[in-house]
Protein backbone atom coordinates (compact mmCIF):
# COMPACT_ATOMS: atom_id res chain seq x y z
CA UNK A 1 0.00 0.00 0.00
CA UNK A 2 1.47 3.27 -0.52
CA UNK A 3 1.40 6.02 2.37
CA UNK A 4 4.15 8.39 0.81
CA UNK A 5 2.08 11.36 0.82
CA UNK A 6 0.93 10.35 4.35
CA UNK A 7 4.26 10.20 5.55
CA UNK A 8 5.20 13.24 4.09
CA UNK A 9 2.56 14.78 6.08
CA UNK A 10 3.10 12.98 8.77
CA UNK A 11 6.81 14.57 9.07
CA UNK A 12 5.22 18.11 8.56
CA UNK A 13 2.73 17.68 11.24
CA UNK A 14 5.26 16.98 13.70
CA UNK A 15 6.65 19.86 13.26
CA UNK A 16 3.64 21.93 14.10
CA UNK A 17 2.13 19.61 16.60
CA UNK A 18 3.13 17.66 19.74
CA UNK A 19 3.41 14.41 18.35
CA UNK A 20 2.51 15.47 14.92
CA UNK A 21 -1.33 14.87 15.94
CA UNK A 22 -3.84 17.35 17.67
CA UNK A 23 -5.44 14.34 20.24
CA UNK A 24 -3.06 11.52 20.80
CA UNK A 25 -4.38 8.03 19.58
CA UNK A 26 -4.19 9.03 16.22
CA UNK A 27 -0.69 8.98 16.19
CA UNK A 28 -0.48 5.03 15.69
CA UNK A 29 1.62 4.73 18.96
CA UNK A 30 0.35 1.76 19.70
CA UNK A 31 -0.05 -0.07 16.57
CA UNK A 32 3.54 1.18 14.71
CA UNK A 33 4.10 3.20 11.29
CA UNK A 34 2.71 6.26 10.01
CA UNK A 35 -0.67 7.46 10.44
CA UNK A 36 -3.17 7.66 7.23
CA UNK A 37 -3.95 11.34 6.42
CA UNK A 38 -7.51 11.17 5.53
CA UNK A 39 -8.43 12.82 2.35
CA UNK A 40 -12.81 12.45 2.18
CA UNK A 41 -14.91 10.27 3.56
CA UNK A 42 -18.31 9.38 2.00
CA UNK A 43 -21.18 6.80 3.38
CA UNK A 44 -18.88 3.94 4.91
CA UNK A 45 -15.79 4.60 3.12
CA UNK A 46 -12.78 6.62 3.51
CA UNK A 47 -9.91 7.45 1.14
CA UNK A 48 -6.55 8.59 2.44
CA UNK A 49 -4.08 11.16 0.80
CA UNK A 50 -2.50 8.53 -1.20
CA UNK A 51 -5.49 7.85 -2.89
CA UNK A 52 -6.15 4.40 -0.39
CA UNK A 53 -9.79 3.43 -0.30
CA UNK A 54 -10.96 1.34 3.55
CA UNK A 55 -14.28 0.48 4.49
CA UNK A 56 -14.06 2.68 8.07
CA UNK A 57 -15.44 1.26 11.03
CA UNK A 58 -14.08 4.10 13.22
CA UNK A 59 -16.56 6.43 12.26
CA UNK A 60 -14.12 9.37 14.05
CA UNK A 61 -14.89 7.24 17.27
CA UNK A 62 -18.54 6.95 16.85
CA UNK A 63 -20.26 10.34 16.05
CA UNK A 64 -20.71 9.11 12.18
CA UNK A 65 -23.56 7.19 13.05
CA UNK A 66 -25.10 7.98 9.19
CA UNK A 67 -21.52 7.61 7.97
CA UNK A 68 -19.68 9.74 5.73
CA UNK A 69 -20.75 13.32 4.60
CA UNK A 70 -24.58 12.37 4.93
CA UNK A 71 -26.31 14.32 2.36
CA UNK A 72 -29.21 15.09 5.11
CA UNK A 73 -26.41 16.33 7.38
CA UNK A 74 -24.10 18.67 5.00
CA UNK A 75 -27.21 20.37 3.61
CA UNK A 76 -28.37 21.69 7.28
CA UNK A 77 -24.84 22.98 7.69
CA UNK A 78 -24.52 24.48 4.08
CA UNK A 79 -28.35 25.56 4.58
CA UNK A 80 -27.45 27.14 7.94
CA UNK A 81 -23.96 28.56 7.44
CA UNK A 82 -25.13 30.47 4.92
CA UNK A 83 -27.01 32.49 7.54
CA UNK A 84 -23.85 33.22 9.96
CA UNK A 85 -21.72 30.80 11.71
CA UNK A 86 -22.23 31.82 15.71
CA UNK A 87 -24.18 34.97 17.33
CA UNK A 88 -23.19 34.56 21.17
CA UNK A 89 -27.06 35.03 21.11
CA UNK A 90 -29.98 32.55 21.78
CA UNK A 91 -31.05 31.29 17.92
CA UNK A 92 -34.24 29.05 17.09
CA UNK A 93 -31.94 25.92 16.48
CA UNK A 94 -30.72 25.28 20.12
CA UNK A 95 -35.24 25.19 20.89
CA UNK A 96 -35.25 22.43 17.62
CA UNK A 97 -32.58 19.95 18.88
CA UNK A 98 -33.51 19.82 22.75
CA UNK A 99 -37.12 19.55 22.14
CA UNK A 100 -36.37 16.99 19.37
CA UNK A 101 -34.05 15.26 22.45
CA UNK A 102 -36.21 15.47 25.00
CA UNK A 103 -39.53 14.94 23.78
CA UNK A 104 -38.37 11.62 22.39
CA UNK A 105 -36.31 11.48 25.69
CA UNK A 106 -38.24 11.09 28.99
CA UNK A 107 -34.77 10.14 30.82
CA UNK A 108 -34.01 13.89 31.06
CA UNK A 109 -36.35 16.96 31.32
CA UNK A 110 -33.45 19.60 30.88
CA UNK A 111 -30.58 19.96 28.42
CA UNK A 112 -27.43 22.24 28.25
CA UNK A 113 -25.54 22.15 25.34
CA UNK A 114 -21.39 22.46 25.12
CA UNK A 115 -18.89 21.75 22.53
CA UNK A 116 -17.33 18.00 24.00
CA UNK A 117 -17.88 15.13 25.52
CA UNK A 118 -15.12 16.40 27.94
CA UNK A 119 -16.50 19.64 28.70
CA UNK A 120 -20.45 18.23 29.27
CA UNK A 121 -18.80 15.69 31.41
CA UNK A 122 -16.39 18.18 33.61
CA UNK A 123 -19.64 20.41 34.10
CA UNK A 124 -21.82 18.04 35.00
CA UNK A 125 -19.49 16.58 37.65
CA UNK A 126 -19.17 20.65 39.29
CA UNK A 127 -23.27 20.31 38.73
CA UNK A 128 -23.58 17.03 40.70
CA UNK A 129 -21.38 18.63 43.36
CA UNK A 130 -22.98 22.20 43.56
CA UNK A 131 -26.03 20.25 44.07
CA UNK A 132 -25.27 17.69 46.42
CA UNK A 133 -22.97 20.26 48.47
CA UNK A 134 -20.25 17.23 48.48
CA UNK A 135 -17.19 17.28 46.75
CA UNK A 136 -16.21 13.32 46.23
CA UNK A 137 -16.62 11.38 42.91
CA UNK A 138 -16.76 7.93 42.40
CA UNK A 139 -15.16 6.41 39.08
CA UNK A 140 -14.82 3.47 37.63
CA UNK A 141 -11.42 2.04 36.30
CA UNK A 142 -11.67 1.13 32.83
CA UNK A 143 -14.40 3.95 32.02
CA UNK A 144 -13.20 7.39 29.75
CA UNK A 145 -15.07 10.36 30.95
CA UNK A 146 -12.96 12.80 28.82
CA UNK A 147 -9.45 14.59 29.85
CA UNK A 148 -10.69 16.89 32.70
CA UNK A 149 -8.75 16.74 35.83
CA UNK A 150 -10.51 15.09 38.53
CA UNK A 151 -11.14 12.46 35.89
CA UNK A 152 -7.63 11.83 34.92
CA UNK A 153 -7.42 9.15 37.66
CA UNK A 154 -6.54 5.54 37.45
CA UNK A 155 -6.88 3.19 40.40
CA UNK A 156 -3.73 2.67 43.07
CA UNK A 157 -3.53 -0.81 44.51
CA UNK A 158 -6.39 -2.05 46.45
CA UNK A 159 -9.84 -2.42 45.97
CA UNK A 160 -10.89 0.98 46.86
CA UNK A 161 -8.64 3.78 46.20
CA UNK A 162 -8.04 7.25 45.77
CA UNK A 163 -5.61 6.75 42.88
CA UNK A 164 -3.12 8.16 41.29
CA UNK A 165 -3.24 10.64 38.21
CA UNK A 166 -3.20 9.08 34.56
CA UNK A 167 -1.34 12.25 33.40
CA UNK A 168 1.41 14.49 34.70
CA UNK A 169 -0.33 17.97 35.27
CA UNK A 170 -2.86 16.64 37.54
CA UNK A 171 -2.72 18.62 41.47
CA UNK A 172 -2.51 15.75 44.32
CA UNK A 173 -6.04 17.69 45.20
CA UNK A 174 -7.94 16.67 42.54
CA UNK A 175 -6.71 13.04 43.28
CA UNK A 176 -8.01 12.80 46.92
CA UNK A 177 -11.17 13.70 45.67
CA UNK A 178 -11.79 10.81 43.17
CA UNK A 179 -12.48 7.50 44.80
CA UNK A 180 -11.67 4.81 41.74
CA UNK A 181 -13.12 1.20 41.83
CA UNK A 182 -13.32 -1.57 39.97
CA UNK A 183 -16.23 -2.33 37.23
CA UNK A 184 -18.58 -4.08 38.11
CA UNK A 185 -17.65 -5.19 41.59
CA UNK A 186 -20.34 -4.79 43.76
CA UNK A 187 -17.96 -5.25 47.22
CA UNK A 188 -15.48 -2.21 46.08
CA UNK A 189 -18.79 -0.18 45.78
CA UNK A 190 -20.16 -0.98 48.97
CA UNK A 191 -17.30 -0.57 50.89
CA UNK A 192 -16.29 3.02 49.33
CA UNK A 193 -19.75 3.91 50.59
CA UNK A 194 -19.19 2.56 53.84
CA UNK A 195 -16.35 4.83 54.05
CA UNK A 196 -17.11 7.82 52.42
CA UNK A 197 -20.86 7.47 51.92
CA UNK A 198 -21.88 11.08 53.20
CA UNK A 199 -19.07 12.75 50.88
CA UNK A 200 -19.81 10.98 47.36
CA UNK A 201 -21.83 13.63 45.26
CA UNK A 202 -22.17 11.49 42.78
CA UNK A 203 -21.03 7.82 40.81
CA UNK A 204 -19.88 8.32 36.91
CA UNK A 205 -19.85 5.37 34.98
CA UNK A 206 -20.13 4.81 31.18
CA UNK A 207 -23.24 2.11 31.09
CA UNK A 208 -21.98 0.75 28.38
CA UNK A 209 -17.88 0.99 29.11
CA UNK A 210 -16.80 1.23 25.23
CA UNK A 211 -13.46 3.54 26.02
CA UNK A 212 -11.15 0.01 27.25
CA UNK A 213 -12.22 -2.44 25.20
CA UNK A 214 -16.37 -3.29 25.53
CA UNK A 215 -16.52 -4.44 29.22
CA UNK A 216 -20.86 -5.07 28.92
CA UNK A 217 -21.86 -4.97 32.53
CA UNK A 218 -24.94 -6.66 34.22
CA UNK A 219 -28.02 -4.94 34.45
CA UNK A 220 -28.02 -5.86 38.29
CA UNK A 221 -24.87 -3.99 38.49
CA UNK A 222 -26.38 -0.74 37.09
CA UNK A 223 -29.43 -1.36 39.06
CA UNK A 224 -27.28 -2.08 42.32
CA UNK A 225 -25.93 1.25 41.52
CA UNK A 226 -29.41 2.92 41.71
CA UNK A 227 -30.45 1.91 44.62
CA UNK A 228 -27.14 2.42 46.99
CA UNK A 229 -26.67 5.75 45.41
CA UNK A 230 -30.73 6.59 45.99
CA UNK A 231 -30.20 5.08 49.91
CA UNK A 232 -26.60 7.85 50.42
CA UNK A 233 -28.15 10.89 49.03
CA UNK A 234 -25.48 10.16 45.83
CA UNK A 235 -26.12 11.27 42.32
CA UNK A 236 -26.08 8.69 39.95
CA UNK A 237 -24.09 9.89 36.46
CA UNK A 238 -24.60 8.05 33.61
CA UNK A 239 -21.67 9.04 30.99
CA UNK A 240 -23.80 8.35 27.61
CA UNK A 241 -21.07 10.45 25.08
CA UNK A 242 -20.99 6.78 23.25
CA UNK A 243 -23.74 4.69 24.21
CA UNK A 244 -26.17 7.83 23.67
CA UNK A 245 -27.90 7.63 20.90
CA UNK A 246 -25.79 4.60 19.58
CA UNK A 247 -27.65 1.81 21.50
CA UNK A 248 -30.93 3.54 20.64
CA UNK A 249 -32.29 7.20 20.69
CA UNK A 250 -32.42 7.13 24.63
CA UNK A 251 -28.80 5.08 24.94
CA UNK A 252 -28.09 2.99 27.98
CA UNK A 253 -30.38 4.23 29.94
CA UNK A 254 -33.51 3.62 28.19
CA UNK A 255 -31.99 0.19 26.93
CA UNK A 256 -31.59 -0.86 30.34
CA UNK A 257 -34.32 1.14 31.43
CA UNK A 258 -32.83 2.74 34.69
CA UNK A 259 -33.31 6.04 35.73
CA UNK A 260 -30.10 8.42 36.31
CA UNK A 261 -29.82 11.45 37.91
CA UNK A 262 -27.18 12.79 35.29
CA UNK A 263 -26.79 11.91 31.85
CA UNK A 264 -24.16 13.59 29.45
CA UNK A 265 -23.66 13.17 25.62
CA UNK A 266 -21.46 13.99 22.92
CA UNK A 267 -20.27 12.62 19.48
CA UNK A 268 -23.46 11.53 17.97
CA UNK A 269 -25.58 14.15 19.11
CA UNK A 270 -23.47 16.89 16.92
CA UNK A 271 -23.58 15.09 13.32
CA UNK A 272 -19.92 15.14 13.09
CA UNK A 273 -19.52 18.60 14.34
CA UNK A 274 -17.92 19.75 18.15
CA UNK A 275 -21.53 19.06 20.31
CA UNK A 276 -21.34 17.75 23.75
CA UNK A 277 -24.96 17.89 26.26
CA UNK A 278 -25.43 17.25 29.55
CA UNK A 279 -29.22 16.20 31.07
CA UNK A 280 -30.73 15.77 34.14
CA UNK A 281 -34.59 16.64 35.84
CA UNK A 282 -35.67 20.11 36.23
CA UNK A 283 -34.94 20.52 40.33
CA UNK A 284 -30.91 19.58 38.99
CA UNK A 285 -30.58 21.70 36.01
CA UNK A 286 -32.44 24.22 38.01
CA UNK A 287 -28.91 24.73 39.55
CA UNK A 288 -27.11 25.52 36.40
CA UNK A 289 -26.16 29.17 35.75
CA UNK A 290 -27.95 31.99 35.48
CA UNK A 291 -30.93 29.79 37.18
CA UNK A 292 -28.57 28.56 39.99
CA UNK A 293 -25.49 29.18 41.37
CA UNK A 294 -23.26 26.56 39.69
CA UNK A 295 -21.51 28.64 36.78
CA UNK A 296 -21.12 27.37 33.44
CA UNK A 297 -20.86 29.02 30.08
CA UNK A 298 -19.25 28.69 26.31
CA UNK A 299 -18.73 31.33 23.28
CA UNK A 300 -19.64 28.37 21.23
CA UNK A 301 -22.28 26.63 22.88
CA UNK A 302 -25.75 26.10 21.10
CA UNK A 303 -23.47 27.27 17.64
CA UNK A 304 -25.96 27.20 15.17
CA UNK A 305 -24.50 24.74 12.25
CA UNK A 306 -23.53 22.46 15.06
CA UNK A 307 -27.03 22.26 15.78
CA UNK A 308 -28.32 21.94 12.43
CA UNK A 309 -26.37 19.04 12.12
CA UNK A 310 -27.29 17.24 15.33
CA UNK A 311 -30.81 17.52 14.37
CA UNK A 312 -30.45 16.36 10.80
CA UNK A 313 -28.80 13.52 12.21
CA UNK A 314 -31.06 13.01 15.32
CA UNK A 315 -33.74 13.36 13.06
CA UNK A 316 -32.50 10.00 10.33
CA UNK A 317 -31.81 8.13 14.06
CA UNK A 318 -35.72 8.58 14.89
CA UNK A 319 -36.56 6.48 11.36
CA UNK A 320 -38.39 3.65 12.55
CA UNK A 321 -36.25 0.89 12.12
CA UNK A 322 -33.23 2.44 12.14
CA UNK A 323 -31.96 1.22 15.32
CA UNK A 324 -32.99 -2.45 14.46
CA UNK A 325 -31.15 -2.50 11.27
CA UNK A 326 -27.79 -0.92 12.50
CA UNK A 327 -27.61 -4.04 15.32
CA UNK A 328 -28.89 -6.37 12.39
CA UNK A 329 -25.65 -5.39 10.38
CA UNK A 330 -23.62 -5.47 13.26
CA UNK A 331 -24.42 -8.90 14.13
CA UNK A 332 -23.89 -10.13 10.98
CA UNK A 333 -21.02 -8.68 11.11
CA UNK A 334 -19.89 -10.55 14.40
CA UNK A 335 -21.28 -13.71 13.28
CA UNK A 336 -19.41 -13.71 10.41
CA UNK A 337 -15.93 -13.12 11.97
CA UNK A 338 -16.83 -15.30 15.23
CA UNK A 339 -18.15 -18.19 12.94
CA UNK A 340 -14.35 -18.63 11.54
CA UNK A 341 -12.81 -18.05 15.22
CA UNK A 342 -14.48 -21.07 16.54
CA UNK A 343 -13.81 -23.18 13.22
CA UNK A 344 -10.32 -22.27 13.49
CA UNK A 345 -10.18 -22.17 17.09
CA UNK A 346 -8.25 -18.59 17.48
CA UNK A 347 -7.68 -17.15 21.20
CA UNK A 348 -9.85 -14.47 20.84
CA UNK A 349 -13.66 -13.39 21.55
CA UNK A 350 -16.03 -10.87 20.12
CA UNK A 351 -18.18 -9.06 21.99
CA UNK A 352 -20.60 -6.78 20.23
CA UNK A 353 -24.09 -4.58 21.64
CA UNK A 354 -26.33 -2.80 19.01
CA UNK A 355 -23.73 -1.09 16.55
CA UNK A 356 -20.81 -1.33 18.79
CA UNK A 357 -18.20 -4.33 18.53
CA UNK A 358 -14.89 -4.80 19.88
CA UNK A 359 -12.61 -8.00 19.27
CA UNK A 360 -10.56 -8.82 22.33
CA UNK A 361 -7.48 -10.96 21.91
CA UNK A 362 -7.77 -13.32 24.90
CA UNK A 363 -10.25 -16.35 25.11
CA UNK A 364 -11.32 -15.07 29.18
CA UNK A 365 -15.66 -16.02 28.36
CA UNK A 366 -16.30 -12.71 30.33
CA UNK A 367 -14.60 -9.28 29.84
CA UNK A 368 -16.28 -7.02 32.53
CA UNK A 369 -13.67 -5.12 34.18
CA UNK A 370 -10.36 -3.21 33.39
CA UNK A 371 -8.42 -5.63 34.78
CA UNK A 372 -9.81 -8.96 33.07
CA UNK A 373 -7.87 -7.56 29.86
CA UNK A 374 -4.72 -8.74 29.49
CA UNK A 375 -1.71 -6.33 28.15
CA UNK A 376 -0.11 -8.86 26.36
CA UNK A 377 -3.11 -9.83 24.80
CA UNK A 378 -2.78 -6.11 22.49
CA UNK A 379 0.60 -8.25 21.53
CA UNK A 380 -0.99 -9.82 17.99
CA UNK A 381 -3.28 -6.82 17.51
CA UNK A 382 -0.74 -4.91 15.65
CA UNK A 383 -0.05 -7.47 13.21
CA UNK A 384 -4.00 -7.50 13.03
CA UNK A 385 -4.46 -3.78 12.26
CA UNK A 386 -1.93 -3.72 9.88
CA UNK A 387 -2.99 -6.51 7.71
CA UNK A 388 -6.36 -4.93 8.21
CA UNK A 389 -5.61 -2.00 6.73
CA UNK A 390 -3.49 -3.77 3.80
CA UNK A 391 -6.96 -5.54 2.97
CA UNK A 392 -8.94 -1.84 3.09
CA UNK A 393 -10.47 -1.89 6.45
CA UNK A 394 -10.00 0.73 8.37
CA UNK A 395 -10.54 0.14 12.32
CA UNK A 396 -9.15 2.35 15.43
CA UNK A 397 -5.76 2.20 15.75
CA UNK A 398 -5.42 0.52 19.51
CA UNK A 399 -6.61 -3.16 20.55
CA UNK A 400 -8.56 -1.40 23.23
CA UNK A 401 -10.67 0.85 21.00
CA UNK A 402 -13.67 -0.30 19.67
CA UNK A 403 -15.63 -0.24 15.90
CA UNK A 404 -18.82 0.94 15.55
CA UNK A 405 -21.04 0.01 11.82
CA UNK A 406 -22.93 3.19 10.78
CA UNK A 407 -26.28 3.21 8.60
CA UNK A 408 -24.23 3.78 5.63
CA UNK A 409 -22.46 0.60 6.25
CA UNK A 410 -24.34 -1.78 3.49
CA UNK A 411 -24.04 -5.76 3.16
CA UNK A 412 -21.99 -5.98 0.51
CA UNK A 413 -19.78 -3.71 2.76
CA UNK A 414 -20.16 -6.27 5.98
CA UNK A 415 -19.35 -9.27 3.10
CA UNK A 416 -16.24 -7.89 2.67
CA UNK A 417 -15.04 -7.16 5.66
CA UNK A 418 -15.89 -10.20 7.48
CA UNK A 419 -13.62 -11.79 4.43
CA UNK A 420 -10.93 -9.44 5.61
CA UNK A 421 -11.35 -10.09 9.32
CA UNK A 422 -11.00 -13.00 9.07
CA UNK A 423 -8.18 -13.56 6.19
CA UNK A 424 -6.49 -10.74 8.77
CA UNK A 425 -6.39 -13.47 11.36
CA UNK A 426 -5.39 -16.27 9.45
CA UNK A 427 -2.36 -13.94 8.93
CA UNK A 428 -1.96 -12.93 12.34
CA UNK A 429 -1.97 -16.41 13.90
CA UNK A 430 -0.79 -19.03 11.38
CA UNK A 431 2.10 -17.18 9.83
C1 LIG B 1 -15.47 10.39 23.87
C2 LIG B 1 -15.89 10.37 25.30
C3 LIG B 1 -15.70 11.46 26.16
C4 LIG B 1 -14.95 12.70 25.73
O1 LIG B 1 -15.57 13.36 24.68
P1 LIG B 1 -14.70 14.39 23.80
O2 LIG B 1 -15.70 14.96 22.84
O3 LIG B 1 -13.62 13.59 23.16
O4 LIG B 1 -14.17 15.42 24.73
C5 LIG B 1 -16.23 11.39 27.43
N1 LIG B 1 -16.88 10.30 27.86
C6 LIG B 1 -17.06 9.24 27.07
C7 LIG B 1 -17.83 8.06 27.58
C8 LIG B 1 -16.57 9.22 25.77
O5 LIG B 1 -16.73 8.14 25.00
Amino acid sequence: MKNKRSEELFEKAKQYFPGGVNSPVRAFRSVGGTPHFIAKGKGSHIWDADGNEFIDYCCSWGPLILGHADARVNNAIIKTAENGTSFGAPTELENHLAELILSNNKYIEKIRFVSSGTEAVMSAIRLARGFTGRNKILKFEGCYHGHSDSLLVKAGSGLVTFGNTSSAGVPEVFVNETIVVPLNNQKAVEEAFAKFGKDIACVIIEPIPANNGLLLQEKSFLEFLRDITKKNGTLLFFDEVISGFRVGFTGAAGYYKIQPDIITYGKIIGGGLPVGAYGASKEIMSKISPEGDVYQAGTLSGNPVAMASGIAQLNACLEKGFYENLESKCNALVNGIRNHVVKNKYPIRLFSIGSIFWISFSENEKIASADDIDANSMIPFRKFFHTLLEKGIYIGPSGYEVGFVSAAHTNEDITKTISAFCESLDVTFQD
